[in-house]
């Protein structure tokens, strides 16, 4: 069975996820069957599912009506029905083993031989399930984050009888849904996510019940120092703390004091009211950034987590690669832990892992083996050139795809579609390593786009944002290193170019947009204000009463205005997109490089100066420019009525 095979899905439960599951398939264009065991949980499923369609329709996220996606859902009580055509089935039923066992059992005996069965279950073990069918190689799991429609992540899961075949299969299928799927390769508990994600929490609360931090000191310091989305007790609170106590139980791990205490008050979290903070009657996670400690002992977590993406990747359960995906998407966190591990140095993790381990005894501390062989191979991270990843000057991009034509094009594609192409922190830093590592005497012009079709980049990447303070991040930086590079710059807009994509494409000398792309900034509405330049280049570029409704309303304008406005310098229809952007490049990539320099620089810093001064300024360049091969180049040329050939001398 290949990806190709599959035209018609099954999805088993209509509850939160396999709504959810069922909607994503179908506006990826499957037919799709979803059952569920009464009229009335179907019904309900399959009203979330319209609810939600509607919400995507007026916020301009559906390409086509929801009716046409809705004309591809059936729905049904009866599960041979459900089933007996279906390619692929994705069972979301309630996270019991018999049960579970059960309808696999059924799946099997309903279904085509080749047909891939697979569990959306987030703790049970795949091989378990797949050992109640006679074919564990075609079942596989395939783990959606809640809620679906939202989160890009899948874990496809291997159980110990799954043939590449399946998993691959899934995985592609996964692509096909627009999301982005990470190979779990042995069937090991948590997968990925939960077993890496499991230490910020548990190390937050032994070191509360050891009595070395406070609860609002540790969600204080992990998310407004570290760039977490929320604290380990906060997220504690929200998941459950019955949860995460079980979970320990399960795996036969001690529980925190503070943890076991919580449940045996029956404060579960948010759920009863009351957990660490206090729901009702209370304000919630009330921790303020001033609650943050340099005292805080943070690397405790953080090595913990890196320590146990190092199990991972030494036991070949996933990639650092994977795992770095998997917690930026299915946990929200600001980077992965590997380049997290590497950045800090990973002398420092294992010291840190060593140190507690020696003074507690206690297992949680214990080293894993490939942590080890990377520091004893002097592979201690970016500093050292190597680590989970190599750091060389062709390193590897992990957001963006830079291709160096020919011609002396530089392209660089932001290539984050999952996120709309969000610009993360690790994304700026890719774009300024590219530009600064690549010689700008080989590029004649750099381009800039987009990949995917929906946007060119619809802003910063909020996740981690709040924990930064400004002079932390790039965004500044990248924008000045843009607008001062040494050749001319061009922004390819297809879609949304919103907050900091705005400010990347107004940092660049020229913009071409298709007409149904759409610029603003809604920073204002976050309670923000554009940050990386938005305001300072608008209002120079614009009239004041036009920038300033811009940046204060936080609408967005559609292409036409922009162009109108004098934005942007084209906006042309899609089909035209990719001729007129070439015809602009042969120009600037055929153009004199050092006149094309020098007009740049000039124009770029007489924005800022008086008049006189910049014609004085704009003489010098002059002057340089008249005494270049390129200028005898140009005049000779067109003497001889020809088209001109610079070197840039
Ligand atoms: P849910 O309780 O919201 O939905 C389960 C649905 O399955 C219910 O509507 C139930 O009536 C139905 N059901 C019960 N027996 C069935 C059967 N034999 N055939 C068809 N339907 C049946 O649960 P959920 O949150 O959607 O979780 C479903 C699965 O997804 C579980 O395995 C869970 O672990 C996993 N999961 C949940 C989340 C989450 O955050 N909720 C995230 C990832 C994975």
């Amino acid at each position: 069975m290949t990806l190709d095979d599959i035209d018609r899905v099954a999805v088993i439960g209509a509850g939160n996820m396999g709504h959810g599951i069922t909607e994503v398939v179908a506006m990826a264009g499957y037919d799709v069957t979803m059952r569920d065991i009464r009229t009335d949980l179907v019904e309900s499923g399959y009203g979330d599912i319209e609810w939600s369609l509607e919400k995507l329709a007026e916020k301009g996220l559906l390409d086509e009506s929801p009716g046409d996606v809705l004309a591809r859902i059936e729905t049904t009580t009866e599960l041979e029905t459900a089933v007996d055509e279906a390619d692929l089935v994705i069972e979301a039923a309630p996270e019991e083993l018999a049960l579970k066992r059960e309808l696999f059992s059924e799946l099997e005996s309903y279904t085509d031989r080749r047909t891939i069965l697979a569990s959306n279950t987030s703790s049970i073990p795949i091989t378990d399930i797949a050992a109640a069918t006679e074919r564990p190689g075609r079942v596989v799991g395939t783990h959606f984050f809640n809620p679906p429609v939202k989160m890009d992540l899948v874990e496809v899961v291997y159980g110990e009888e799954t043939t590449d075949d399946t998993a691959e299969t899934a995985f592609e299928f996964v692509e096909s849904l627009g999301k982005t799927p990470i190979y779990v390769r042995k069937d090991v508990r948590g997968f990925v996510v939960n077993s890496v994600l499991g230490p910020f929490g548990d190390e937050a609360a032994w070191m509360v019940s050891e009595g070395d931090a406070e609860i609002r000191e540790a969600d204080a310091t992990m998310v407004h120092e570290r760039g977490y989305p929320m604290g380990p007790f906060e997220l504690s609170d929200l998941t459950g703390i019955d949860i995460g106590y079980h979970v320990r139980t399960e795996a036969g791990r001690p529980v925190p004091p503070v943890i076991e205490s919580k449940v045996e008050a029956g404060d579960l979290g948010r759920k009863t009211g009351a957990g660490f903070y206090t729901y009702e009657g209370g304000d919630g996670p009330d921790y303020a950034p001033e609650d943050a400690s340099d005292s805080f002992d943070w690397l405790r977590i953080e090595a913990r987590i890196i320590n146990e993406a190092s199990k991972l990747i030494g036991n070949d359960v996933a990639t650092a690669e994977a795992i770095d995906t998997g917690l930026l998407l299915g946990a929200g966190f600001p980077e992965g832990p590997c380049r997290r591990g590497d950045e800090l140095g990973l002398v420092s993790v294992l010291e840190k892992l060593d140190s507690l381990y020696e003074t507690t005894g206690a297992d949680r501390y214990e080293a894993a083996e490939h942590l080890r062989e990377l520091v004893d191979s002097g592979r201690t991270g970016e500093e050292a050139g190597e680590g989970f990843y190599t750091y060389d000057d062709a390193r590897e991009y992990a957001t963006i795809d830079v291709e160096h034509r020919e011609d002396g094009l530089l392209r660089i594609e932001l290539d984050r579609p999952e996120r709309l192409n969000a610009l993360s922190e690790e994304l700026r830093a890719e774009i300024i390593h590219v530009l600064e590592s690549t010689d700008d005497g080989e590029v004649r012009a750099v381009l800039f786009e987009g990949a995917g079709d929906r946007a060119f980049s619809a802003g910063a990447d909020i996740t981690g944002f709040s924990g930064r303070k400004p002079h932390e991040t790039e965004v500044t930086r990248l924008n000045r290193i843009v607008d001062e590079y040494p050749r001319p710059t061009l922004a390819k807009v297809d879609g949304f170019c919103l907050g900091g994509g705005f400010e990347l494409a107004l940092a660049c000398d020229l913009r071409i947009a298709t007409t149904d792309s759409e610029f603003g900034f809604p920073e204002i509405d976050l309670g923000l204000l554009p940050g990386g330049g938005g305001t300072q280049r608008v209002i120079r570029m614009l009239p004041e009463a036009r920038a300033k409704e811009l940046v204060f309303r936080g609408n967005r304008i559609d292409a036409e205005t922009a162009s109108e406005w004098g934005l942007i310098n084209r906006a042309v229809p899609g089909a035209e997109l990719d001729s007129t952007v070439e015809s602009f490049l042969s120009d600037l990539i055929g153009g004199p490089p050092v006149a094309l320099r020098m007009a740049k620089r000039v124009m770029n810093e007489g924005r800022d100066i008086d008049l006189d001064a910049g014609l004085e300024m704009e003489a010098q360049a002059f002057g340089l420019v008249l005494s270049t091969e390129d200028a005898n180049e140009g005049t000779t040329a067109f003497m001889d009525d020809r088209d001109p050939h610079f070197e840039g001398k």
